[in-house]
């Protein structure tokens, strides 16, 4: 059987700084593909249309929604957002590690599919620095601030569904703990059983050979 690709989820209340930790997280990590999900939010200035997010009116969202063409979606912060099948499929026939940026009810629909993908939630060092980032930010509108930051609350009390937790504060250490994850992650027995089958095969051809490594 060929490889399978991983799935790879980072959750976030908004303007804890995933996007940023994503970002750099796949500077780090060449094979890595993001998931670039579809939405009927409006586009941010900086954003380009394909890269961050398929940009679609809500009647396009809603047709792609009837005709089963998400994994996953949900409404959250009054836009609709989604993952299609067409995203994961490609990356998981590839064998690649996909990086999906998706909201807590988007990481447990994908999780009751997936029960193999891994979830890290990202967390300010405190709501004062979150409110802070958002406004920094320069993004939202005083409403959709407001609304975001109201909506944190809810998104953080869904952290025990999360494999792991880093704490966003010096933006550095956070990129190392997401590393470190990774990192773990692909190293985990189940993933890497090949290479000790390997091994073993090699050791039993030996043996039939007549130079038994273990022998003596
Ligand atoms: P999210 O994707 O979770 O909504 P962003 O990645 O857009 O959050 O980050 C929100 C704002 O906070 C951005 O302006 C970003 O540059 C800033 N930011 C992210 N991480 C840090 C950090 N560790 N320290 C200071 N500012 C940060
Ligand atoms: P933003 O508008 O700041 O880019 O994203 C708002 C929220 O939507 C974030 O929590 C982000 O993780 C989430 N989100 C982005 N794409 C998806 C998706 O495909 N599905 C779900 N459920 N949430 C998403």
């Amino acid at each position: 059987m060929g490889a399978i690709g991983q799935l790879f989820i980072v959750c976030s209340p908004s303007g804890a700084g995933k996007t940023t930790l994503c970002r750099k997280l796949m500077e780090r990590f060449a094979e890595l593909r993001f998931s670039v999900s579809h939405t009927t939010r409006p586009r941010r200035p900086q954003e380009v249309d394909g890269r961050d997010y398929h940009f679609i009116d809500a009647d396009a969202f809603e047709r792609m929604a009837g005709s089963g063409e998400f994994v996953e979606w949900a409404l959250v912060h009054g836009n609709r957002y989604g993952t299609s099948h067409a995203e994961l499929r490609a990356a998981l026939r590839e064998g690649r590690m996909i990086l999906l940026d998706v909201d807590y009810q988007g990481a447990a629909q994908i999780r009751a599919q997936y029960p193999n993908a891994t979830a890290v939630f990202i967390l300010p060092p405190s709501l004062a620095v979150l409110r802070e980032r958002l406004r920094q930010r320069g993004t939202e509108t005083p409403e959709s601030l407001e609304l975001r930051f109201r909506n944190a609350l809810r998104e953080i009390e869904a952290y025990p569904q999360f494999d792991y937790l880093v704490v966003n504060d010096e933006l550095e250490r956070a990129v190392e703990a997401l590393c470190g994850i990774v990192l773990a992650e692909r190293a985990r027995r189940t993933r890497r059983a090949e290479a000790a089958e390997r091994l073993l095969a090699e050791a039993a051809a030996l043996n039939r050979s007549g130079n038994s490594p273990t022998a003596g």
